[in-house]
């Protein structure tokens, strides 16, 4: 489920305080560990829950599912390496699968619409794609999105996929899709669900990396508290590692790191949320100015007082601005911010490069540029690479005037026959597509 029927996000009833486990948990694989941590914040019987876990992650490259590298002065969290190669698989491998186990008991059918600029289509796709039960459909601005982003979506050609190109613009897909979900009658008539990243699931199956991640900091160094810098769009990476912290892991800082899109880092050093015209830039997974994820971490800085809550986002909504000074939420200092431009990011990738030998997406090197105004001698800094390098080839060849970032997976797409539908930007055309294409169960709901 993604909004709650008050229109608020949700939210678990506690954070469970697990301090006391952590020398247990530090022993064990990637997908044990997401058993623990997962089983607190569930209800599905621990056998249907381990299979889940088992599923989602093993169409994952790497043994270690996340696993943790050493950089020059830094260690960076891989979390590339699942089907899409970007972090978004941690998160939509376990909810394609946790839907798809809910639909069996059910009897149900679903249909997902979604709107997309480039990563989360993917992903999302890549989530469900083969599955019974649901279908999805995804719009994408028609020659608007990378080449590479357009072939890893249309290349997927099972049955349950429908890629749609929309001639049109990014925010005339987003107001198709609002459109869709808004004719209640449509959207009861064909359970229409979201895959956006305000579902609670997604961010549980992204803590989860954060302990995996820092017990591989702390086993390699002996630190007693690690930073962690992550490159933030929807805040939603980033709150998953807050939670992660507030359960007791030793995250003694999280770096949030944004592009040119600062509204949160502006936040966090000034107390004052403020919206600003959207701009594209080089990493354009993070070119976000609303950050849906946000309205959560507000929350427990309110001491968890929704009147207060909804007041600030009542205010936010009309002025586009709310204000939250320091000093009055549970945990002040845990979270640090700075933002890169583009002329940091090529140095922080030509940087990387010429002494590691390390590749840097353009989203990672946001992080890493980030997290050198917060280095420190005692706490090592571990950073999170949110896309494969490959993906965004182009920019790194302009930073590194080579083109060196390649994956054999994402070079043989080129040759891939690929099936995409090409709509007008309006949304009759688009509601009889789905309409046409959807399946169709009853519910049970
Ligand atoms: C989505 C995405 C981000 C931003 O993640 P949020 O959870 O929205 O903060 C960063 N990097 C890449 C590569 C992404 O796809």
């Amino acid at each position: 489920m993604g909004l709650a029927d008050d229109g608020g996000l949700l939210i678990p009833k506690c954070i469970p305080d697990v301090a006391s486990e952590l020398p247990r948990w530090r022993r064990l694989g990637y997908t044990d560990l997401a058993f623990v941590i997962m089983r607190l914040f569930s209800d599905l019987p621990d056998q249907a829950l381990r299979e889940l876990i088992a599923r989602s992650y093993s169409t994952f490259r790497a043994p270690e599912i996340t696993p943790v590298v050493q950089v020059g002065d830094r260690y960076v969290l891989e979390l590339f390496h699942g089907p899409t190669m970007a972090f978004k698989d941690v998160a939509l491998q376990f909810l394609g699968n946790l839907f798809e186990y809910d639909l069996q008991l059910s009897g149900g059918g679903l249909n997902i619409v979604g709107a997309t600029s480039g990563d989360t289509g993917s992903a999302a796709i890549y989530g469900v794609c083969g599955k019974s039960r649901i279908t999805i459909f995804i719009l994408h601005p028609h020659g608007k999105v990378s080449p590479i982003q357009e072939r890893q979506m249309t290349s997927v050609l099972d049955a349950n996929v429908f890629n749609i190109a929309v001639d049109g613009t990014f925010d005339d897909c987003q107001g198709i899709v609002k459109d869709l979900f808004n004719d209640l009658q449509f959207k009861r008539e064909l359970s229409l669900g979201a895959v956006n990243s305000i579902n609670w699931a997604r961010i549980l199956a992204q803590i989860v990396y954060y302990f995996y991640g820092v017990f591989r900091v702390m086993d390699s160094t002996g630190a007693l508290g690690v930073r962690v810098a992550v490159p933030t769009g929807n805040f939603g990476d980033v709150f998953a590692g807050y939670i992660a912290a507030r359960m007791g892991l030793p995250v003694s800082k999280l770096v949030l790191a944004t592009n040119e899109n600062d509204i949160l880092s502006r936040f966090f050093n000034s107390g004052v949320y403020s919206k600003a015209p959207v701009v594209s830039t080089v990493s354009p997974s993070m070119d976000i100015q609303i950050a849906s994820n946000f309205e959560r971490y507000l929350y427990y800085q309110c001491n968890c007082d929704s009147k207060r809550l909804r007041a600030l986002m009542t205010e936010f909504s009309i002025s586009g601005r709310l204000e939250m000074p320091k000093g009055q939420g549970p945990s002040d200092d845990l979270i640090v911010a700075g933002s890169a431009g583009t002329a940091d990011v090529f140095a922080t990738i030509r940087d990387y490069y010429q002494r590691n030998r390390y590749l840097l997406d353009p989203h990672t090197a946001v992080g890493v540029s980030v997290s050198s105004r917060f280095m420190s001698k005692t706490e090592p800094m571990l950073c999170l690479a949110t896309a494969h390098p490959a993906k965004f080839g182009e920019t790194i060849t302009k930073a590194l005037g080579q083109d060196l970032a390649h994956h054999p997976i994402l070079d043989e797409l080129r040759t891939r026959p690929t099936r995409c539908k090409i709509l007008s930007a309006n949304t009759a055309a688009v509601r009889e597509y789905v309409s046409a294409h959807a399946v169709r169960r009853p519910t049970g709901v």
